[in-house]
């Protein structure tokens, strides 16, 4: 069963623990350690907050579009959503936990009032996918409990739910095939069917260990936990 199987009322439950789950991590970090540097390329853990805050906020028009039906992106370009995560990683600790704060209280608000037909309208990705504005549980699940691990204290895989690491294994293997990447490798999760990334390519490499290790190495953030091919290169994902 995959994350969008679950009831909507479920799917916002999980998303809502992934950002108790980054707001706990980020209490823990002293105003010093915000300035830290991730493994993020070129991402200071203030740049991270700053993006998850304003995901948020980004979010929170992908909801007032389906409200409404007047088209208001995500974002105005790449080139802007940049700039905000730059500007917003030179604030200080205390206003950036407060936009953090903020921005998620008002994506919550808009996810309990939004009408029930509402779920149902189509907005349109920072990708330029059109999907249905409950898709944003998930874009939302991904981003909290993945950019938790990023703070790089003590967030892990292995605490997420199972079926958010089994659809974010979904995801990322589908996204590797739309962009006809990782020809020859097979995954091999723990206790499951092998799964070559492209089907009618010759196997290759193997990469193998429990799900929590495979999902953490495929989205690119190390290979820990592995019982073979730690020394693959996944595709890349996003
Ligand atoms: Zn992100």
């Amino acid at each position: 069963m995959g994350f969008n199987d679950l009831d909507l009322s479920e799917r916002l439950l999980i998303a809502r623990r992934g950002t108790a789950y980054f707001a706990q991590r980020l209490a823990e970090l002293t105003d010093e350690e915000l300035a830290e540097p991730t493994p993020l390329t070129g991402w200071s853990r203030k740049h991270l907050v700053a993006h998850v805050g304003y995901n948020a906020a980004a979010l929170c028009r992908l909801m007032d579009w389906a409200a409404t039906g007047t088209p208001t992106p995500m974002y105005e370009s790449t080139e802007q959503r940049g700039r905000e995560i730059e500007e917003g990683s030179t604030l200080n600790a205390a206003a950036l936990r407060n936009l953090f704060t903020h921005t998620v209280a008002r994506l919550d608000e808009k996810w309990r009032h939004l009408p029930s037909s509402a779920w149902s309208a189509e907005v349109r990705t920072a990708q330029g996918r059109l999907v249905p504005s409950s898709e944003t549980a998930w874009m939302r699940t991904r981003e909290v409990w993945i950019h938790a691990v990023d703070l790089g204290n003590g967030g892990q895989f292995g605490d997420f739910p199972p079926v958010v690491l089994d659809s974010l294994f979904d995801d990322i293997v589908g996204m590797w095939r739309r962009k006809e990447l990782g020809a020859g490798l097979v995954l091999e999760v723990e206790g499951r069917e092998p799964v070559a990334v492209v089907p009618e390519s010759d196997a290759a490499v193997k990469v193998s260990g429990p799900l929590a290790s495979m999902v953490r190495w495929a989205a690119g953030r190390g290979a820990v936990g592995l019982t073979s091919g730690a020394d693959v290169t996944p595709p890349h994902w996003l």
